[in-house]
């Protein structure tokens, strides 16, 4: 009888959850099914990174209102790496306004790798920020009185971001120092071109930190939710970034987030999107939710195999591309309102 009732209990326990989360079951099966694809590499040429499981997949959605639904192992951190680079420019922006931002770092696309060591010939600007020598000019960028203040505004962002404290792995960072040499002989040229000032050795540290913090892919979503948001954190309800400078972070995000892919995801994901070497990648649709994804195994562009492939499902299937004009399909947001039970 005891155990009669018990199972009963489960079967509706079930029902209740497949009927009030078809958008879990919706994810549960694209993560079962892309947890399949083996292919890609870990990155190794930052040694810690080489670390990483390979096996590990988390996938993570929050809406601008902060709804979050997750499958897989969204839980597990992993360091931010070039996913930092948006929201570094946009505090480089808070700090300084757009147009003298724009007179250190363009925001023009590149055809050249992300560590390509090359300026604009004719500005001495590196191309965007969203590559290595443009993010190092944007860390330099980032004001405080000294260098612990500029690291704790740099923290502090991400955990506005977050809605959590969070930490730079160490052992991350020293890798990434002692190995970064290309990086070191960009801030050299820029330097060499008085593109960077006197504190260009601090700027490579502060970008060598930021790419160590440590996130997860649930953190990833609710900082794309932030962004969705108009710079808002929808769990914490702060303010992680004025409004009229979100602008700047997404369009740049279209245009450059996804190193040597971009144009190609611009044209068939359509979302605004960044990744970084580590297999995270954070992806924006304004005003509805932000997508974090995390595999750490890269293709042959340095984008996460499983990521893009969930990305493009997940645009196709919800019609989520940003000039998607006459999509019929299944709505997002009525499954997360599903959820809501309204
Ligand atoms: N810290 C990495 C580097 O500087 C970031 C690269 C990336 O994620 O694209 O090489």
């Amino acid at each position: 009888m005891a155990e009669e009732s018990s199972h009963e209990i489960d079967m509706l326990l079930g029902r209740m959850k497949s009927a009030t989360s078809p958008l879990r079951e919706i994810l549960r099966e694209l993560h079962s099914r892309l947890s399949g694809n083996h292919a890609g590499t870990v990155a190794d040429y930052i040694p810690e990174l080489a670390t990483a499981n390979p096996n590990s997949f988390g996938l993570a959605l929050c809406t601008a209102d902060g709804q979050i639904v997750e499958v897989g192992d969204c839980g597990t951190q992993f360091t931010i790496q070039s996913v930092s680079k948006p929201f570094m420019f946009g505090l480089a922006i808070e700090d300084h306004g757009v147009d003298h931002v724009l007179t250190k770092v363009g925001v023009e696309p590149t055809g050249e790798a992300f560590n390509a060591i090359v300026l604009d010939e004719v500005s001495n600007r590196p191309y965007n920020p969203m590559v290595n020598a443009g993010a190092i000019a944007t860390a330099d960028l980032i004001q405080g009185k000294d260098y612990p203040e500029r690291v704790k505004r740099m923290v502090d962002l991400f955990s506005k971001f977050c809605g959590r404290d969070v930490f730079v792995d160490n052992s991350v960072f020293m890798s990434e120092r002692l190995t970064g040499h290309r990086n070191r002989a960009m801030a050299h040229l820029m330097r060499n071109f008085g593109m960077m000032g006197e504190r260009f050795e601090e700027a490579l540290e502060l970008y060598f930190q930021q790419c160590s913090i440590l996130v997860t892919a649930h953190d990833l979503a609710i900082m794309g939710a932030t962004l969705a948001n108009g710079g808002v954190n929808p769990i914490t309800k702060t303010r992680a970034l004025q409004s009229e400078n979100v602008k700047y972070l997404l369009s740049i995000m279209m245009t450059c987030g996804m190193y040597d892919f971009a144009g190609e995801w611009a044209f068939r994901v359509g979302i605004p999107a960044k990744s970084g070497v580590a297999g995270g990648i954070v992806a924006v649709v304004p005003g509805v939710l932000g997508i974090g994804l995390y595999s750490p195994r890269l293709d042959a562009k340095g984008n996460s195999v499983r990521g893009v492939e969930a990305c493009k499902e997940l645009s196709q299937r919800f019609g989520l591309h940003a000039f998607e004009s006459h999509f019929s399909g299944e709505k997002l947001m009525d499954l997360f309102a599903l959820k809501r039970g309204r």
